[in-house]
């Protein structure tokens, strides 16, 4: 059936901001997501990386808020600064009745956050600590919220952040909807969700195809000596247009980082060290394309949607499944084509088991030369390079046919 927005019932006018944008026809999730979550119900909702979850949410939660409220309507949690912010732009393309949208995250003031909430908001974005900051200091309200939405639910549940949820959901209202969104979502998981919901409904999208069969997936076989130039040499053949190349460590991304720019790299580093400022900077230079490689912890890794990434270098493994689907994630968006790489070295052999197992098949090997002392070759970008875009992804192609054997 050929499903368009308006047969899901959602408002003509943000089907026309959405048609000015080119969205015309709702993703799987959406087709799914915007009509139950329109009537009210919560979900469970597990849909691939750059598969449109975010609109899935945001458009009826903003169809949904009511023209006049003192307090908070919506709260959305996610697990970084960086996709707070994201999913703050998602809204705004949508956001027809002007409602008052909050980011709250931290390394930026909360005097300002404390002052916006008293003027009155009706969507608050934002990372668990500062929630729970801003809870701790009575500034926010959360009594009355309709909807709360947690992107990334699993690293949110899981990881890190549960003592933080648990005060976040204990003062939000009983009776409100309750939204879960991720690209994995296992039966632990799957249990806390249900602890969180009320008589969720489950959806699960499968990829038609293969799983991440848009992303083509390569391994590297490496030392921990010989990486690096590898890593210079594998940049150099694929040229890409964008890349994120992930470390393990903050540590490992600002030598990494040094060593790349030193060696004539066009890169910017990000990681949760780097002061909030900069992190904002490097973000919207980076979808600018003012530089062609963001070095990045998994701070990176998760919901961030760049247009133009068109290769992920896992530079270390990383360390559990989850977050490798979520990394090659970062390309291979919205119907698009990606690239991934994953430098494996003897001691990596099981983690890479434990990949290919939860993927289904072996991910191809590929080899690079090893030169060592390796130089960049690549032309440093100019600002607004955009129109080579399609030159660069079809030279990577041929790029590639010289070094697969
Ligand atoms: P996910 O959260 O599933 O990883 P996102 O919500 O970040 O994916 O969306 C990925 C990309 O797809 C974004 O650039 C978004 O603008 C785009 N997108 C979302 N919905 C549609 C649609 N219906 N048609 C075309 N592009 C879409
Ligand atoms: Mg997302």
């Amino acid at each position: 059936m050929n499903t368009n927005f308006n047969n899901l019932n959602v408002d003509k006018n943000i089907v026309e901001l959405l048609s000015k944008r080119g969205i015309k026809e709702p993703t799987e999730i959406q087709r799914e997501a915007i009509p139950a979550i329109l009537n009210g119900k919560d979900l469970i909702a597990q849909a691939a990386t750059g598969s449109g979850k975010t609109f899935a949410f945001v458009i009826p939660v903003v169809q949904k808020l009511n023209k006049f409220s003192k307090t908070p309507q919506c709260l959305i949690v996610t697990p970084t600064r960086e996709l707070a912010i994201q999913i703050s732009q998602e809204c705004d393309k949508i956001n027809f009745e002007d409602k008052k949208i909050m980011l709250a995250y931290g390394g930026r003031e909360i005097a300002g956050q404390i002052e916006t909430l008293k003027n009155g908001v009706d969507i608050v974005i934002g990372t668990p600590g500062r929630l729970v900051d801003l809870i701790e200091r009575k500034a926010i309200d959360l009594s009355k919220i309709s909807s709360l939405i947690l992107d990334e639910v699993d690293q949110i549940l899981m990881m890190g952040f549960r003592n933080e949820i648990d005060k976040i959901i204990e003062v939000c209202n009983r009776r409100r909807q309750t939204l879960c969104f991720s690209a994995t979502i296992d039966s632990t998981v799957k249990k806390i969700a249900y602890r969180i919901t009320k008589e969720p409904m489950n959806i699960v999208i499968e990829s038609k195809e293969n799983k991440l069969a848009h992303i083509n997936q390569h391994i590297i076989r490496t030392t921990d000596r010989r990486k690096l130039d590898t890593l210079s040499v594998l940049l150099n053949e694929t040229n890409p247009f964008m890349g994120i190349i992930f470390c393990r460590t903050k540590i490992r991304v600002d030598s990494l980082e040094e060593e790349l720019s030193s060696r004539g790299y066009s890169c910017q580093k990000l990681h949760s060290d780097i002061p909030q400022a900069k992190r904002e900077k490097i973000m919207k230079a980076f979808k600018d394309v003012e530089f062609q490689f963001l070095v990045a912890t998994d701070v990176a890794a998760r919901g961030v949607d760049i247009t133009g990434v068109t290769h992920i270098f896992n530079y270390d493994i990383t360390e559990d499944v989850e977050s490798y689907i979520h990394r090659i994630g970062r390309t291979g968006r919205a119907g698009e084509k990606g690239e991934s790489y994953l430098f494996v070295t003897e001691k990596n052999e099981n983690m890479l088991k434990d990949i290919e197992n939860s993927i289904g098949f072996n991910i191809p090997e590929m080899e690079v030369e090893y030169v060592q002392g390796a130089m960049s070759t690549l032309e440093l970008p100019k600002k607004k390079y955009n129109k080579k875009i399609n030159a660069r992804t079809k030279n990577i192609e041929e790029q590639k046919k010289r070094y697969r054997r």
